[in-house]
Order: structure tokens, then sequence, then C-alpha cells
């Protein structure tokens, strides 16, 4: 407990979800607290020389359950990092990939750096370090333990991890797998950068498939017009706020920054608002919009749909009575407390939890491994032949539009798109399509037929759960 909030910290926040959900269950004697508990949780510190003087640094990876294997989870560089940190983070990695039916148990990492401080060639240094300690301990390994990118790092960090694997590890054949998030010239697969954002936008879509769904958040109609407010515009607030704006008519009103917020009741241009501030560090003095110093406060301003897409705790029993969004999909991991997800409940606020609304990364990630595994493209064996099926279907409907007496043509453009077969972006984003339809419709079945179940939290917990206490009644334990 954190004695100045009151609140629980990030780890028992996540507990207390469980264990919430884990209250409605059946499960045999001992087996709760089997699944709940972290497994380990590995400290290093290491030294690096740096600008003439030697720098210490403090890294963890954190295996919460191993009930499949490998374990999987990205490795995060912030100054925020810590043990109870990265072990909520791993324990709603194993819960996220049961949701998705990703085939890893739960895992995750953390660096203690603030990585704007150091330039690149630093970053490469301190990384190769702190890989070099995990794969030595198998904690990076393509059957053990497979990290990936989160808050703080991206596809130049993962080469540089899987470029130290494979040194440590020459004769190894799967290297590649050993983690994700790669650039593609280093075994990578296209869509993972915008895949965790995607997935918000592929569960909001499927969201709004369902009416009675809808309803329960005191909104109506689709995605078309909504009102949303983005917190964080990294990499997955920035990817779902440009597709929700540029591919399904939202409006994009409020976005926040470490620095402050901006707003525009006719919706921020998004990618020209994400340009200025990579030039600018920050949304202060942008002219798309009114500039906010509280950028906090914009949280609790009028809106269809909150994304929270940074950190956790940003939502807290502080200002969750103020909070009128009466949807909230959390993009990052754990930015509702435990405390106040009680008081959005009885406020009636839907929120689409993280387990389930940025699992689209891991998705990828899971397709990106794989295909390091099978050693080939996504699609690459099917293409001629899904090629040649198609021309048979065009030349079908050519001789009849020929012989036919009504007179009708293909429309333009409509040969060539149909000609040509699904390449790997096209076969990636409609797998996470599925994925993200498929999960959401296992945890709205127990949300509508539960009696016991009134949030979607719950019911997706109850899904994970269910699904991995099965998994180590299988192996007998
Ligand atoms: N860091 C991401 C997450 O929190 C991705 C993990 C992965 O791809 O393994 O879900």
């Amino acid at each position: 407990m954190n004695p100045r909030s009151g609140e629980p910290s990030f780890r028992q926040s996540v507990d207390l979800m469980f264990t919430r959900a884990a209250a409605l269950m059946d499960l045999p004697p001992g087996l709760e607290e089997k699944i709940r508990v972290c497994n380990s949780t590995y400290t290093v510190r290491f030294g690096v020389r740096l600008r003439g003087e030697i720098h210490t640094f403090t890294g963890y990876r954190s295996v919460h359950s191993e009930h499949t294997e490998p374990v999987k989870g990205g490795i995060r560089y912030a100054l925020s990092v810590n043990q109870d940190e990265v072990e909520a983070l791993a324990a709603l990695m194993t819960y996220k990939c049961a949701l998705v039916e990703a085939p890893f148990g739960g895992s995750k990492g953390g660096l203690c750096i603030d990585p704007r401080q150091w330039d690149q060639d630093e970053i490469e240094k301190i990384t190769r370090r702190f890989a070099y300690e995990l794969i030595k301990r198998d904690l990076i390994h393509p059957a053990q333990n497979v990290p990936a990118p989160d808050m703080g790092t991206g596809e130049r960090e993962m080469a540089i991890i899987a470029d130290q694997y494979a040194r440590m590890n020459t004769t190894d054949i799967n290297a590649r797998a050993c983690v994700t998030g790669k650039p593609i010239h280093a075994g990578g697969i296209q869509g993972r950068v915008e895949a965790t954002g995607r997935g918000v936008q592929y569960a909001l879509q499927e969201f709004f498939r369902h009416p009675e769904d809808v309803k329960a958040a005191k909104l109506s109609g689709t995605l078309d017009g909504k009102r949303v407010i983005v917190q964080g515009l990294g990499n997955v607030g920035y990817h779902a706020a440009l597709f929700l704006s540029t591919e399904d008519g939202c409006k994009v009103t409020h976005v926040i920054e470490r620095d402050g917020g901006l707003s525009n009741p006719d919706g921020l241009d998004i990618v020209a608002l994400r340009d200025w501030i990579i030039r600018n560090d920050g949304v202060r003095g942008c002219p798309l919009g009114i500039y906010h110093e509280d950028g906090a406060k914009l949280l609790e301003a009028e809106c269809d749909i909150l994304i929270p897409a940074a950190m956790e705790g940003v939502i807290n029993m502080h200002n969750a009575p103020a909070i009128k969004a009466p949807l909230i999909i959390e993009a990052a991991n754990g930015p509702v407390t435990a405390g106040a997800d009680e008081i959005l409940r009885h406020k009636g606020t839907v929120i689409i939890p993280d387990l389930y609304a940025n699992a689209g990364g891991v998705t990828v990630s899971y397709f990106e491994w794989v295909k390091n595994l099978s050693h080939i493209r996504f699609g690459r064996m099917q293409r001629r032949q899904e090629e040649a099926r198609h021309q048979l279907i065009v030349d079908e409907l050519e001789r009849i539009s020929r012989d036919s007496s009504i007179n009708w043509t293909l429309s333009p453009g409509f040969k060539e798109k149909y000609l040509r077969g699904a390449g790997e972006l096209e076969l990636v984003r409609s797998g996470l399509d599925d994925t993200m339809r498929a999960a959401y419709q296992s945890m709205r079945e127990v949300w509508w037929t539960h009696d016991n179940v009134t949030d979607l939290r719950t019911a997706a917990f109850l899904v994970s759960i269910d699904r991995v206490a099965k998994s180590y009644t299988a192996k007998g334990i």
C-alpha cells in the first residue's frame, strides 16, 4: 500500500483484480495461489564504461508463470522500473497470452534508465551488456524466454539483443526467435510496430459490432464521429489514434503528453501532431490545438472514448470520480488502479481491460516467433496458389460477362486488387483481427451469461485463469 495515495501497489492492484475473478471460480485447493504468484524475479546490477566513467545500471527479468514455455513479455527502459512493476507486468502477460491463445507463459523485464539521456551508441553498449547477463541465465532464449519491445525500447534494441544472442549461441539455428519486435531485415515481421495500436482499433471495432455492449456503455451507433481522448502519443497511442481517426471516422479531441495536453473539438491531425512532438519534444506551442498546462486534467474532459496509452496508475482513486468517459479502453498496461476500477464500475463506466485491449502486440510477436522458427515468410508458399485460384474466378466472371445478355463489366481496379494475393502484412492484419474478435467473444460471453460478472475485466480474468488452470491441471500439478 502506498501510504501517500492510499492505493495498493501496481502488483497488489493486479492481484486484487485476479482474486476478484478467482473468487467466482471453483479452482482446486492451492491452485489459485500457484497461478497468482510470480515464479521468480532476477535482479542484475552491471557496470558500463561511458563518458569516461563506470555507470552502474539495475535491471530485472521476472517470470510469472511457466505453464507454457517459452515465457513472453517486453523489456521496458524507464526510470520508474522496479521489481513490483516488472512482476505486475509479467503477471499481466500470463493472462494476456492465455486470453488471446498465444502459447506462452508470462514474463517481463526492465532496466532502470532514462533512455533519453543516452545516445544511440551508449544505448547499444548498455543493451548488449544487459542482454549478455540475461542470455547467460537463459532469460533470453527462443525456447524459454522471448522478450519484445515495451516502453522506451523498440526495433533497434531488439536487433541488438538478437545479435548478442546469435554471437553467444553460434550453432542455434533458431537464434532469431530469441526476441520479437525486430526490424524486418533482422528477422522481424510486417506490421509488428503498429500491432498494439492496430489491436486497440480492432478491439473497438469488435465492441461496436455488439449493440448491447455499446448500450451498456451508454453509447449508440458506430465508431464514426466518436470523440476520443488519447493519453500518451507513443508507439501504441499514436497508432491507435491514427487508425481510429483516419479509418473509422473518430475525432481525437484531446491528446495528453508529458509536458501538457492539446485539445481541438474538431479533431487533431495525428500525423502532424506526432511530427510536432518529435521535433519539439512535447505539445507545448503546437498550433494544431489549444495547449493545457495541466495535461492530466484533460483525462476528465467530456468524450465518448478514453484511451490511456502510456503508464500504469494514471486513472486512480484521486481522479476516477471525475472521469466522464463512458467507455475506457486500456491501451497501456494497468492504467486504471484497482481502487479506480471499483469507483468506475459503480459509476457504470465500461472498461475494455488491458489484458485484452493491448494484446495485439504479443499476438503479432507470436506470428513473428512462428515465422522465425519456420524460417519462411508468411504466405510465401501459398501466394502463387492463391493467385491462381483468384485468376480462375476472374476468368469465369469475364466469360459470364462476355456471354451475358445483361451488359455488365467488372469495376475498374477490381481485377488488379483481387488478383494480388495477400502479402505478409495482409496476413498479419487478418490474423490479428481474427484473434481480437475471438478473444472479445470469449470474454463477452462470460460477461453476459455469468450472473456474478458485471464487468469485462472480471470476465477476461475468468477466461484466462480457467485456461491457465486447465494447463496446470493437465500437467498434473
Ligand atoms: N510489451 C508488449 C506487451 O506488454 C508486447 C509483449 C510481447 O510482444 O511479447 O504486451
